[in-house]
Order: C-alpha cells, then sequence, then structure tokens
C-alpha cells in the first residue's frame, strides 16, 4: 500500500502485525531497522505533522469547493510530458482550454 504512515508503533504494528525490527513491511511503505529506527525509503510522519497535513488538504477542499459554487471551474487538466487527458476527451471541441482551442472550439 503507498501512502503516508503516522509514525506511532501502535499504529503501524495495527496496520503490520509483522513489523518489526530488521523487517521492510509487505503491507505499508515503512521498514524497521535492525537498531529500531525507521528505514530510509520508510513514507512516515509524525503524528502532529500528519494532522497539520490533514487540516491543509481539508482547507483546499473547502476552497475548490467554494470555487466551484462560484462558478470557478476553470479548464485544467493534470498534464504529464506527453500524458494529457485531452487527447482522448470527448469533449475538446467545444472545451476552452488552450488544448481545446488548438482543435477548434465553439
Ligand atoms: S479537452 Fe477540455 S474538457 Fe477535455 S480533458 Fe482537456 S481541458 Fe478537460
Amino acid at each position: 500500500m503507498s501512502g503516508i504512515a503516522v509514525s506511532d508503533e501502535a499504529v503501524l504494528h495495527g496496520m503490520d502485525k509483522k513489523l518489526a525490527p530488521g523487517i521492510e513491511s509487505g503491507i505499508i511503505s515503512v521498514g524497521i531497522k535492525k537498531d529500531g529506527g525507521y528505514k530510509k525509503t520508510s513514507r512516515i510522519m509524525d503524528a502532529s505533522t500528519f494532522a497539520a497535513l490533514g487540516q491543509d488538504v481539508t482547507e483546499k477542499i473547502k476552497q475548490l469547493g467554494q470555487g466551484i459554487l462560484n462558478g470557478e471551474i476553470p479548464a485544467k487538466p493534470y498534464k504529464k510530458g506527453h500524458h494529457n487527458p485531452c487527447n482522448f476527451c470527448k469533449f475538446k471541441g467545444i472545451c476552452s482550454s488552450a488544448e481545446g482551442q488548438s482543435r477548434g472550439s465553439v
């Protein structure tokens, strides 16, 4: 399972009962060194940082939701390298985005 876990032993052990010193979890992205510390590849965060991240995400979702309610819905598709959802979109003919316009918008 990808993602970030809270660096709380009880929580981590609750997610993977086999997690122990010298073991890399096969379930979560956490490994424990033989000396007890977390392996460098572990994707963990302390509880307060995790809570702050949760608050930031919640705030961002509220802002996005309010923007949608206010009619602010720009066409900003996610693009990565040559991967572009506009290439497969059935609405590109009427889309106002740069990608949609380049293919002939209304
Ligand atoms: S063509 Fe327009 S509607 Fe379709 S994916 Fe691209 S931005 Fe979104």
